[in-house]
């Protein structure tokens, strides 16, 4: 049976019920509205490149993005700036955690945009102008990739402009560096407003999905960005999207994915189908535990590693 069949038809239910069972972790407690997240909340979603779209029982339960936003500001970015995004930003792996206070060595620039220096700026580079076209801007982009109207939560919105001193001292050294050009505090805001927006596990596995199609969002229909941004981006996932964690994952997973702090695990599986995992207890890298064993599930039997043999 091909890779698509297999997806088709794969119990997503059977595969919650499994990782469910799985202890460990601790959920994010950065925020109030993170350290309040219900532990045992776990929802899986499929969707593939021919719009068929498969989902768990609680893949309708909707968390803030959190992380799981970077790619896709990243790229808006790239289309709003003609790809001059990429010379304002590095795409090389930190090897350290997503919130370290660091810029990259000789040129001042954040070091990717999977990290919180990278979204910061490009949250800075998408167009409109002010703090509110910005915010506009991003939301009507990423309901793009989803192929549906989201909407922030306005309260977490507000504890992450408020309680995200990393993000304000990161876009403080930006500033001193000369590498950030709007304020640093209208850049925290934009940032904490794109982290705030709402996101189930079946639209998150939209917006990876249309990354996967490179760029055309399987459902609607509708080409999002060029099939280039959605390359560069799908890349930049590979090799940076779990932060810390992106070689172990690029081995026992072997597809690109963007990790987040409220427990989401977004796919993009290239050409083959998008995916979510949300479920918010977290490991030392900020990744779900159960997000983890499930992605590590789904690409062995559905034989998605980007570096598998893949039997015809
Ligand atoms: N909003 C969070 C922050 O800026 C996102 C971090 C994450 O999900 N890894 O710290």
């Amino acid at each position: 049976m091909s890779r698509l069949a297999e997806a088709r038809t794969y119990d997503l239910d059977a595969l919650r019920d499994r990782v469910l069972a799985e202890p460990g972790g601790s959920v994010n407690e950065s925020i109030p509205q993170l350290a309040a997240a219900d532990p045992d909340l776990c929802g899986l979603a499929l969707v593939l490149a021919d719009g068929t779209v498969r989902t768990s029982a609680r893949a309708d339960a909707a968390v803030s993005v959190q992380s799981a936003v970077k790619p896709f500001l990243f790229a808006l970015a790239l289309l709003d700036t003609g790809g001059r995004a990429l010379d304002e930003i590095g795409i090389e792996p930190t090897g350290e955690a997503f919130d370290a206070i660091k810029l990259e060595t000789g040129t001042g620039r954040p070091p990717n945009p999977m990290v919180n220096a990278g979204a910061l700026l490009t949250a800075a580079l998408v167009d409109g102008g002010d703090v509110d076209g910005r915010d506009e801007r991003i939301l009507c982009g990423l309901s793009a990739f989803a192929g549906q109207e989201l909407e922030v939560d306005e309260d977490v919105a507000r504890s992450e402009h408020l309680l995200g001193d990393r993000n304000h001292a990161l876009a403080h050294l930006m500033r001193a560096e000369g590498t950030l050009a709007v304020s640093a505090d209208d850049a925290v805001a934009v940032y904490a407003r794109a982290c705030a927006v709402l996101v189930d596990a079946r639209t998150l596995a939209v917006m990876g999905a249309t990354l996967a199609c490179g760029g055309v969002n399987p459902i609607t229909g509708r080409r999002v960005v060029p099939t280039e941004v959605a390359r560069d981006v799908v890349s930049v996932m590979a090799t940076c999207g779990v932060y810390d964690g992106s070689g172990r994952w690029m081995r026992s997973v072997g597809v690109p994915a963007k990790s987040s702090v409220s427990g989401g695990i977004v796919l993009s599986a290239p050409g083959l189908l998008g995916g979510a995992v949300l479920s918010p207890p977290l490991d030392e890298q900020g990744t779900s535990v159960r997000g983890r064993i499930a992605c590590e599930t789904l690409s062995a039997d559905l034989d998605l590693h980007v570096f598998g043999s893949h039997a015809a």
